[in-house]
């Protein structure tokens, strides 16, 4: 796994809470402490300085990257010492795999949060979420007692911190930006050494199933699909439609540069203008585009737009020396497709 440029902080650094409860108050605006309270509030306040006193900390750990850009990994309290340390031994290699992409994290400083959930080891990260800001905040909900083993073969983390790879405003066009994690979560994997070649196209051609099979919403356009996935359902043929938009533009730009140019390099010219702004896809679009004399990504994004079914994907794993048996990939050894499927186990910008 290449994330030996990640370096930790030299030492655990713990954040205090409030132990002095005027900090805590003058957190709230418009309230007067501590004068003017009557009895029941006095006793609120007498309460509320009590529990901000004991609370435990919340354990913070810093990490940079070969650029010395910084990620701060936020630990909450309810996990055990053993536990904290299984999780930033987990976010550590999860946050180094995200620089196999362009080398860099995609801001000067992140934030990962791990909140404890109780659950089952089976589902070691039941749910999480991105808060986009000044400082872009991973938030994890993590079972506790889960091993960092557990954690890093789960596809959550790696979907979760690819969408960063996007300065996504966060609406329309959902099946872009999900796209992009969904393929991007294979990449990481495989890269880092987590996954095999055969698995990651394995997961990649099971996911493009998945899309086919969510039929029901077949004959409508996938952008109508994607304004009603909330309440109507149709995720699988959303987020798997936007994956073979990206592998279908990958392997366009792969082949028509032999193999020297591909989605890794557009990204990161995408991240060197635009990282902290906050793009719709039209305006990602036309800086994905930009300087190149044919429009790939414009080219697709309508035709993906409008269509009515997930495109067939048979042609562009043949185009990579992958047919299928029996529902297993099976990857051709040697020649020219075979030799650009394995390029992508490598980012074309490093
Ligand atoms: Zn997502």
């Amino acid at each position: 796994m290449s994330t030996a440029s990640i370096v930790s902080s030299p030492a655990n650094k713990t954040r205090p809470t409030f132990s002095n409860c005027s900090r805590a108050w003058r957190r709230w605006p418009g309230m007067n402490y501590p004068g003017n309270l009557t009895a029941p509030c006095r006793i609120a306040l007498a309460l509320l300085c009590t529990m901000l006193a004991v609370a435990p900390a919340t354990a913070s750990h810093a990490l940079y990257d070969a650029e010395g850009r910084r990620l701060d990994v936020e630990i909450a309290p309810q996990f055990s010492p053993q536990s904290r340390e299984e999780v930033i031994s987990w976010t550590e290699k999860l946050a180094g795999s995200l620089t196999l992409v362009y080398g860099h994290w995609p801001r000067e400083r992140w934030i990962i949060e791990v909140e404890a959930t109780s659950g089952s080891a089976d589902d070691p990260i039941p749910w999480a979420q991105i808060k986009r800001g000044g400082v872009d905040t991973v938030k994890f909900y993590v079972v506790d007692n889960t091993s960092a083993k557990d954690l890093l073969s789960e596809w959550t983390g790696y979907h979760e911190i690819a969408h960063l790879l996007l300065p996504y405003r966060g609406w329309g066009d959902t099946w872009f930006s999900e796209g992009l994690a969904t393929y991007y979560q294979n990449l990481l994997q495989a890269r880092a050494g987590l996954i095999s070649e055969q698995e990651m196209w394995q997961r990649l051609y099971a996911g493009f199933m998945r899309g086919r099979e969510d039929s029901r919403f077949d004959g409508k356009s996938l952008i109508e699909v994607n304004r009603q996935m909330r309440s109507s359902g149709g995720y699988m043929r959303v987020y798997w439609s936007g994956a073979w938009y990206f592998l279908a533009v990958d392997i366009r730009l792969r082949a028509r540069s032999n193999g020297a140019f591909g989605l890794d390099n557009v990204l990161l010219r995408l991240n060197d203008c635009c990282a902290r702004d906050a793009l719709s896809v039209a305006e990602m679009i036309k800086v994905m585009d930009s300087g190149d004399q044919q429009p790939v990504f414009a080219e697709l994004y309508q035709s993906m737009r409008n269509s009515t079914r997930l495109p067939d994907f048979e042609p562009l794993l043949a185009e990579l020396g992958i047919t299928i048996a029996n529902g297993k990939v099976v990857l051709q050894s040697t020649g020219k497709a075979a030799q650009r499927r394995r390029q992508f186990l490598q980012s074309t910008a490093l």
